[in-house]
């Protein structure tokens, strides 16, 4: 039996040269079904249409607890991801014992000769980038996890902007002045970075033309000519691709997932689940025209909201209404927002049981070389040694 295995283990060991994991921060397996579901309805049938990741061949879920409490918060779940160690809530790359660094993947990749790319929809300071190049015992602290960004010596990091650009009480050295000073070039915006010369090496895209606006808009909330997670993604494979010999790591996250569904905002949460497939549809492309050399890897940190599709006695859900909702939570009215949100809500026959986190294992998607490895339950933990062990490294 064990040579048996082996033997179709060996058909399918190709290893990756380009490795995309793709983070839905806050996505659970109902925030999928639900966009699923509403595409179908939109297209006029009860039913589930596939998002980019939704059909890839192999499926698995990841636990999501982490050192300190069973409901993680994104930055302990990140460390997971990036390191292969739990630890606490709000700590970045420490382990519990409050002391001790621990190593992201994103450098190991890095020593192996991959080119590296970390970006995000929000500030790239936030928790999810920045486990993959800082480590902080607290995730609140943006400007010295932001400080760490240009000493990763990274090649790409792409993302609304700096958090705290000059620290809480504005009375520091801009990030984007030191992280500039220490050789990256800052690009703002889609055009700057895609008409980068093929001469520089290390960029630091910022994809909001308003310096005082750290994440891009919510999808809901989207002007035309706004920059969205797809053009990072389209910007950041096409920036490593023309620079690298040995391949590259992309990290992306979809991170205002999260923030729509704390909000409980089912029509938000749509649209940037929406958002995330559509990034991921970037890879896709990206993986038919290398597909014996890529591997993509499609998950959430935790689930956000305690979202259910529900409507008791059956009865049609009419998840297209969702449509009606003309902004998120937050820019609708002050007065009724809300109300209006919840009624939308409801006519979708969407609940939600928390304004915080869920506990619960999430979906984890994979296609390409060595996604045969991303299948069946396993721990956050096992992401990162999985991917190690894809690309044939030891972790
Ligand atoms: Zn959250």
């Amino acid at each position: 039996m064990v040579m048996i295995f082996s033997a179709c283990f060996a058909q399918n060991s190709k290893k990756p040269k380009y490795i995309f994991l793709f983070i839905g921060d806050g996505m659970g397996i109902s925030h999928v079904t639900l966009t699923e579901a509403y595409l179908a309805d939109k297209a006029g049938k009860i039913g589930s249409e596939y998002l980019s990741f939704s059909k890839f061949p192999y499926t698995g879920f990841a636990t999501t607890y982490s050192a300190s409490s069973f409901t993680t918060c994104s930055s302990a779940v990140g460390t997971a991801f990036a390191t292969g160690y739990k630890t606490n809530n709000l700590m970045v790359c420490i382990a519990p014992d409050s002391v001790t660094k621990l190593k992201s993947v994103s450098y190991k990749l890095k020593e192996k000769g991959l080119k590296i790319g970390i970006s995000s929809n929000v500030g790239i300071n936030h928790a999810t980038p920045a486990v993959f190049y800082a480590n902080n015992i607290s995730r609140t602290a943006y400007y010295e996890i932001g400080l760490q960004l240009w000493q990763s010596d990274f090649d790409f990091f792409g993302g609304g902007s700096f958090m705290h650009d000059k620290g809480k009480a504005k009375d520091k050295q801009s990030l984007e002045e030191i992280t500039k000073n220490n050789g990256y070039v800052i690009t703002r915006g889609i055009k700057e970075i895609n008409e980068i010369p093929a001469n520089v090496t290390k960029v630091v895209a910022f994809f909001n033309e308003d310096n005082n606006v750290q994440n891009l808009s919510y999808a809901i909330n989207r002007k035309d000519g706004e920059a969205k997670l797809s053009d990072i993604v389209d910007a950041e494979i096409k920036f490593l691709k023309a620079r690298e010999d040995k391949g590259f790591f992309i990290m992306a996250e979809g991170g205002i997932i999260d923030w729509a569904a704390h909000d409980n905002d089912a029509a938000g949460t749509v649209k940037e689940v929406i958002d995330l497939s559509e990034a991921v549809q970037v890879a896709v492309d990206f993986y038919n025209k290398y597909p014996d050399e890529t591997l993509i890897v499609v998950t959430a940190d935790h689930e956000t909201g305690g979202m259910t599709l529900a409507r008791t006695g059956g009865g049609k859900q009419g998840f297209a209404s969702l449509d009606g909702q003309t902004g998120s939570v937050g820019v609708l009215s002050k007065e009724n927002g809300r109300a209006i949100c919840d009624s939308i809500n409801n006519v979708a026959g969407v609940g939600f049981s928390t304004k915080g986190h869920t506990g619960i294992v999430v979906p984890v998607y994979a296609i390409g070389a060595g996604a045969e490895l991303f299948t069946g339950k396993f721990d956050n933990t096992d992401i990162p040694r999985k991917i190690m062990k894809a690309a044939g490294f030891e972790f």
